[in-house]
């Protein structure tokens, strides 16, 4: 990223950076803005990476942290139950699908997949079904960092050097129907898609197969990708006919972002497990949950117990975050404004896709919105990896004020996309000032790769 404005002296960091410059220092953030140290201040378009879901620096959720820091900061899961992680397990069981009532306390994306694998793999144990280990996820994807969740994560550049650390897990393709140059309508791609998970649990053998994970609308791996809407059900149909858990990933589809809780619940799926983050503490603290039905929870606490937990897991503060994230959410209608803020943001890309015809798709629900970038809309082959497009979007837009998500990744092959996901509490008129920005990218962008622009 390049960083206009940089203070010249800053003493060398003893921090990891992935990239070979230093990037600015946060100095302060409030609603879609955030400052750096030079006093210049940026719209968070694509809220850290989907998290801040609720704003920056709402003092409601300030204050009640205060009250919880007042009160404990900290106790021992073993020792002690607390109260903002009662309330809040009880409060988001009431956001869940029917009979998805047991809640497991993380501190993130990673550690909240992990385990939904983990207790997949104990319930078949503690039911008899030993045989099972196999998860099967779809690639592209992205599930964590963690070695188990990079095992059904399908994102090559960063499993490839853990390969020999971890059991790579079965992969299928992730419904990329709309690339398809075939003669079938939607909803057969959906079928075909939602087949192939058949396919892989018949080739790897029924009485081995766990689970099936995957993000019910895709994250940053695939940008925003959506299946057909006959592809949910008919998933749910295969792992049912398997005896094979459905895990959904809705680390950062969920809590609000897409304008109802879950991703899934647009296609009102019944998934058996459910990975949350991101959003559950909207960057106030690092929250995570597993949300798991008794059933499946019963039979592994009778056979001895989860054999899993993390030091930090349930802490009093995140929950006390948390909990006040979730009355914004309730108490401000901030689904309902993700879904009205979404539809307008999604008409602005749509109208940009018309002038700028290097963007080929324009996808997404509420506000986790992304579109693609391609050489030719009939074809649409990607743009050449050495255009950087993805980079320089993202730069040229940092440049203009606005940060944006990107990654050169789609569908198995490769292609840029970029995200554009602002806080839930976006106004019109912060819509309207970024994609004025946006705008004024794209035409930037377009110049400088010599890209065609429609007047
Ligand atoms: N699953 C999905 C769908 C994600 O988007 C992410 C984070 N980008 C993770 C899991 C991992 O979350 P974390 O980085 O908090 O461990």
């Amino acid at each position: 990223m390049s960083m206009p404005n940089q203070p010249a002296a800053r003493p060398a960091s003893h921090l990891f950076y992935q990239s070979r410059l230093r990037r600015p220092l946060a100095s302060r953030a409030e609603g879609i803005y955030i400052w750096d140290e030079t006093g210049r201040k940026v719209i968070d378009g694509s809220s850290g990476a989907m998290v801040v879901n609720i704003g920056h620096g709402n003092r409601r959720v300030l204050e009640a942290m205060k009250r919880q820091m007042d009160k404990v900061t900290f106790a021992y899961r073993l020792h002690f139950e607390n109260e903002p992680a009662e309330e809040l397990a009880r409060r988001l069981a009431g956001h869940m699908p029917e009979g998805m009532d047991r809640v497991f306390f993380v501190s993130g994306g990673s550690e909240a997949v992990e385990s939904c694998l983990k207790l997949a793999r104990q319930w078949a144990v503690a039911v008899g079904q030993a045989s099972r280990y196999k998860v099967i996820s779809r690639f592209p994807s992205y599930h964590g960092s963690t070695l188990g969740a990079l095992a059904v994560t399908g994102y090559d550049a960063l499993t490839a050097p853990f390969l020999p650390m971890m059991q790579a897990m079965p992969k299928i393709k992730a419904p990329t129907a709309y690339l398809d140059r075939d003669n079938l309508s939607m909803e057969e791609r959906g079928l075909k898609y939602a087949d192939m998970l058949e396919e892989k649990i018949l080739a790897e053998g029924t009485e081995s197969v766990l689970a099936f994970i995957m993000e019910p609308i895709g994250g940053a791996s695939t940008g925003a990708l959506t299946a057909p809407d006959n592809y949910y059900p008919r998933i749910r149909e295969i792992c049912d006919r398997y005896g094979i858990l459905l895990i959904h990933d809705e680390v950062m589809s969920g809590a609000g972002r897409t304008g109802k809780y879950l991703g899934g619940d647009h296609w009102n799926c019944r998934p058996d497990l459910i990975a949350l983050s991101k959003g559950l503490g909207a960057g106030y603290c690092p929250l995570g949950a597993m949300i798991a039905p008794s059933r499946l929870v019963r039979p592994v606490l009778d056979a001895g117990g989860f054999a899993h937990g993390y030091t930090y897991a349930g802490n009093p503060l995140a929950c006390a975050a948390g909990l006040a994230v979730l009355d914004e959410i309730e108490n401000h209608d901030l689904l309902g404004n993700a879904t009205r803020a979404g539809n307008l943001l999604r008409r602005e890309l749509e109208g940009l896709a018309e002038r700028f015809p290097f963007i080929g798709d324009v996808r997404g629900k509420g506000l986790l919105l992304a579109a693609e970038f391609i050489a030719d809309r009939e074809t649409m082959a990607p743009l050449p990896k050495e255009m950087n497009a993805y980079q320089r979007v993202v730069d040229i837009a940092y440049e203009r004020g606005l940060i944006i998500y990107s990654r050169r990744t789609r569908g198995g092959t490769e292609g840029d996309h970029f995200l554009v996901c602002p806080p839930m509490i976006i106004t019109p008129e912060e819509i309207a000032e970024t994609v004025g920005i946006l705008e004024s990218t794209l035409a930037e962008l377009a110049a400088e790769l010599g890209l065609p622009v429609n007047r």
